[in-house]
């Protein structure tokens, strides 16, 4: 399994992450190797009896990285490229991410390998309520609580959460956070994860000198993420330049209209044909001038072959892993590019999810304005004390942040002790 999984490019990417901070916390070589490792990897297959009569078999998969911190976090993705590589190394990033935070929680990852753009809600039903079946023995508000990821929503969670209630007899909404707020989730929690992401850059620009008003930005993917991030900048007075998904990329120099870029997508599904923009190639927008360049969609975007033609001067990872790490050489090479992290830069979603946690096991809810406050508390301190960290150790912001989040974790361990 270890060979398996090190074969996979994306856990490759995080184990040699992990590696690089391990060597640099010089970690004792038990603690590193319990560290590393996932605790329990989970394939279930999931037959599901599609709109047209036939059977379609699926294969779900649920990584728990660790659970010595407490219950693991994590999405659940859809997507037809998942596979249990890409899933565990999700989960590991998950892990440093809560470690970062001091949220209460260990990493963990969910994926199904099917294309939710091709499947009917109908489809997506059965498919949801069945993993969500088939998972139930290893999850619980205790052990394992999940939440959307890249083509899940809200719709998904109250399907998981209405599947297990069923099967505990009894409503138990801290089973998923990112569920329908008339379900008990938490208001603020769809836009978490973008609020932070501009919040954060926000906070870059200062860093800067930039002017928050006026500073362009480009953004990949246009999902859940990427249009929060994009509604929030453009809320804050920047101008948003260049956006893409899966059916392409549009520019204007002067900045999108971004309520016009939303209603088209309501209208056609994806931002290409957008009138009020020119087209662009997807690979060139990246290389474009701006101030802040925000990857919003998949794994493994900012690469050697494109990281010496970034004309950035932040780069914020709101997605998962999108900078590999000959890329991620080169960027520290470069030393002009004021990177954003990953495990900080998207940490706002599971951050409120958290608080969607909390709130329900207190049986109590919070204002939106109240939940946004707290999560921009909690990162604007996430991120002054990894400035402070990597000024202290003199070290990159990516290297900072995976130490900061790997340091807590091999402590826990540590002070647990090995059992047996
Ligand atoms: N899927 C999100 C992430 O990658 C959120 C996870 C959560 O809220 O548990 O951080």
């Amino acid at each position: 399994m270890k060979e398996q999984l090190l074969n996979d490019p994306v856990f490759g990417m995080a184990a040699g992450q992990f590696d690089r901070v391990a060597d640099f916390l010089n970690l004792d070589e038990r603690v590193r190797e319990r560290c590393k490792w996932p605790k329990r990897i989970i394939t279930v297959s999931l037959p599901v009896t599609m709109d047209d009569g036939r059977t379609e078999v699926f294969f779900g998969h649920r990584v728990q990285h660790h659970l010595s911190r407490g219950p693991v976090k994590g999405g659940l993705r859809f997507h037809p490229k998942v596979n249990v590589g890409e899933v565990a190394a999700l989960a590991m990033w998950m892990n440093w991410k809560c470690a970062l935070m001091g949220l209460p929680y260990g990493g963990g990852k969910g994926g199904i390998a099917c294309n939710p753009r091709e499947m009917s809600m109908a489809e997506q039903e059965r498919l949801t309520r069945r993993f969500a079946q088939e998972i139930s023995p290893f999850i619980g508000p205790d052990i394992d609580v999940m939440a959307p990821d890249v083509g899940t929503s809200s719709q998904h969670m109250a399907w998981i959460l209405d599947t297990y209630s069923t099967r505990e007899g009894r409503f138990v909404p801290e089973i998923v956070t990112g569920k329908p707020v008339v379900l008990q989730g938490s208001e603020g929690r769809t836009q978490a994860t973008g609020h932070g992401v501009a919040f954060l850059v926000a906070c870059a620009l200062e860093k800067l000198n930039i002017s928050v008003a006026g500073a362009t930005a480009i953004v990949q993917g246009f999902g859940n993420v990427g249009s929060y991030a994009v509604e929030t900048m453009d809320a804050y007075g920047m101008k948003v330049c260049g956006v893409s998904d899966i059916t392409g990329a549009v520019w204007n120099d002067k900045g999108l209209n971004v309520a016009e870029l939303k209603s088209h997508l309501a209208k056609t599904g994806g931002v290409a044909g957008f009138a009020g923009a020119e087209k662009i190639d997807p690979d060139e927008m990246l290389l474009q001038k701006c101030d802040v360049l925000v990857p919003a969609a998949l794994e493994r975007v900012i690469t050697e072959k494109n990281a010496s033609g970034l004309r950035c001067k932040i780069l914020a990872e709101a997605a998962n892993g999108p900078t590999t790490q000959p890329a991620d050489a080169i960027i520290e090479e470069r030393g002009d590019i004021f990177l954003i992290p990953d495990i900080l830069c998207n940490a706002g979603g599971v951050t409120v999810s958290y608080f969607e946690w909390v709130q329900n096991l207190q049986r109590f809810s919070w204002t939106k304005s109240e939940v946004l406050a707290k999560l921009e508390t909690k990162i604007n301190d996430a991120f002054e004390n990894l400035l402070h960290f990597c000024a202290e150790h003199k070290c990159s912001h990516r290297l900072g942040a995976l130490a900061t989040g790997v340091d807590t974790v091999a402590k826990v361990k540590k002070n647990r002790g090995l059992f047996p």
